[in-house]
């Protein structure tokens, strides 16, 4: 049991939680959204991240402070925390990524580890191998090997009270992941970010980093606070909260604003194609956009990285209310309309059912079928399941329609797409209470005809009938034999 994080809300394998970090004296509320704070650039000052913005939490990166001798200096002579003159939690970078962009670095684990120790750093993170996507299976698995020796080194530093993160690494080998996460769930460390999906999300490759972030947390234990590493646009933070991830970290605010870049939920636009400015910051009530174009440089950099920070900090209170609402997969499922890739990922993580299912609440505010993915949401599957559980009499009418055949069934079912059938007791149920369209689509007919199928197959002797409205003969072909069919189109 990890006593610093606690989970005080679910939905899907989303959770809001409390990460208490005991150096910096505070709890962090997750999911949480760590801006990177370059130590030799102040795009915007770590006292207005925490003022202005809420951020209880920041990253910088050690090796930065550590190979710059006047900051290093200042870093060890005054804390990070005054340095910074930050009065939230800070988390420390080691220079993995350095490593990654540039082939070598010039500190072991422990001495990295040793110096954010000294420089008060409240996370601390060894110097991990992040081996990219589509590497050798081999070149995986020697990396891994070597983080994993580099993770039970920093569980023998001494870091005081510290939090020391273990990154799980594996590239685009799920299995591999998997088993870094178990090892890493297995060492006294203490945050667990899953590394290196930064080249899958540039590429778009949503898909992948879905599989990636899946596996890891099947390796995990449910009470580690997961860090999905260089994940900062908000676009998707609502996929990768709904996957398990806890906290995030955005050098993407700034780095955007530097080339005129304009973070919006739907993607990122460029300056010079905006004729309107689709949010209500302050910096866009404040601002038109030719307005912000007349900007000087380093002035518009401020105010688009302030305004790119707004919309990151308002999406990560949506999803919040989201999950306390019950709603999350419907903000993921908004979302991933963003970009076909997005829905790629989207699909993807549906294909997780079962992972998503463990977390999730059995009962929520409401259930609203808003697209074609809404068919297969954990509720939906959880469902089927429980059909096989449900007592059933020897004859059974399952109707789309009003029940017009007390006088020839034992007893009679409706029939909700994409639910399929369930008795009439539990018409005031979640999910059964769901609002869905009057114009079925396709999926949530196969989905109802699933759960006729599992009725069927759970009980074999019953004799099932479906009434049903016009569905496709394609989707009644995948009924079994035994079930006898009656068209109500008409009645
Ligand atoms: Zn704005």
């Amino acid at each position: 049991m990890r006593e610093h994080f606690e989970i005080r809300d679910t939905d899907a394998a989303g959770r809001i939680g409390e990460l208490t970090v005991p150096r910096a004296g505070t709890t962090v509320e997750t999911p949480a959204l760590l801006p990177v704070i370059n130590p030799n650039l102040d795009t915007i000052s770590p006292r207005r991240l925490a003022d202005e913005f809420g951020a209880e939490i920041l990253i910088t990166n050690s090796y930065i402070i550590h190979g710059t001798e006047d900051v290093r200096e200042r870093a060890l002579s005054e804390g990070l925390h005054e340095m910074l003159d930050f009065p939230g939690a800070i988390m420390t970078d080691s220079g993995s990524f350095q490593l990654s962009e540039y082939g070598e670095i010039s500190v072991t684990t422990e001495e990295i580890l040793e110096f954010q120790h000294a420089i008060g750093s409240d996370i601390g993170t060894p110097v991990d191998i992040p081996t990219p996507p589509d590497v050798s299976r081999e070149q995986a698995e020697a990396e891994l090997e070597t983080t994993q020796e580099r993770l039970e080194l920093a569980e023998t530093v001494e870091t005081g009270d510290m939090l020391v993160t273990a990154p799980v690494q594996g590239s685009t080998y799920p299995d591999l992941r998997e088993k870094a996460a178990r090892h890493a769930d297995a060492t006294a460390l203490d945050v667990f970010p899953v590394g290196a999906v930064v080249p899958l999300m540039n590429d778009y490759r949503y898909d992948d980093m879905v599989d990636a972030v899946a596996a890891a947390k099947r390796g995990l234990g449910g009470d580690a606070p997961v860090h999905l590493f260089g994940a900062g646009h908000p676009m998707m933070f609502a996929l990768g909260v709904a996957l398990g991830c806890d906290l995030f970290d955005s050098a993407a605010y700034a780095l955007y604003a530097r080339d005129d870049r304009y973070l919006t939920v739907r993607g990122t636009r460029h300056l010079e194609d905006l004729d309107y400015l689709p949010c209500s910051c302050p910096v866009c009530t404040e601002f038109s956009p030719d307005e912000l174009r007349a900007l000087d440089d380093q002035r518009r950099e401020t105010e688009l990285a302030a305004h790119n920070l707004h919309v990151t900090f308002e999406e990560l209170r949506r999803i919040k209310q989201a999950i306390r609402e019950g709603n999350l997969l419907e903000l993921v499922d908004q979302r991933a309309r963003a970009h076909p890739t997005m829905l790629d990922g989207y699909r993807t993580l549906l294909e997780y059912t079962d992972q998503l299912e463990a977390d999730d609440p059995v009962s929520k505010g409401s259930f609203f079928s808003t697209s074609h993915e809404s068919a297969r949401r954990p509720e939906v599957a959880r469902h089927h399941d429980r059909l096989e559980r449900l007592s059933v009499p020897d004859s059974l009418f399952l109707t789309e329609g009003s029940p017009t055949r007390s006088d020839e069934f034992d007893a009679c079912w409706r029939v909700e797409p994409p639910f399929g059938p369930f008795p009439r007791a539990l018409s005031k149920t979640y999910p059964l209470t769901a609002e869905v369209p009057d114009r079925t689509d396709r999926a949530a007919l196969e989905a109802a005809a699933d759960g006729v199928t599992r009725l069927a197959e759970a009980n074999p002797g019953t004799e099932i009938t479906l009434g049903h409205r016009d569905w496709p003969a394609a989707v009644l072909a995948t009924l079994p034999d035994g079930v006898s069919l009656v068209d109500l189109t008409g009645e």
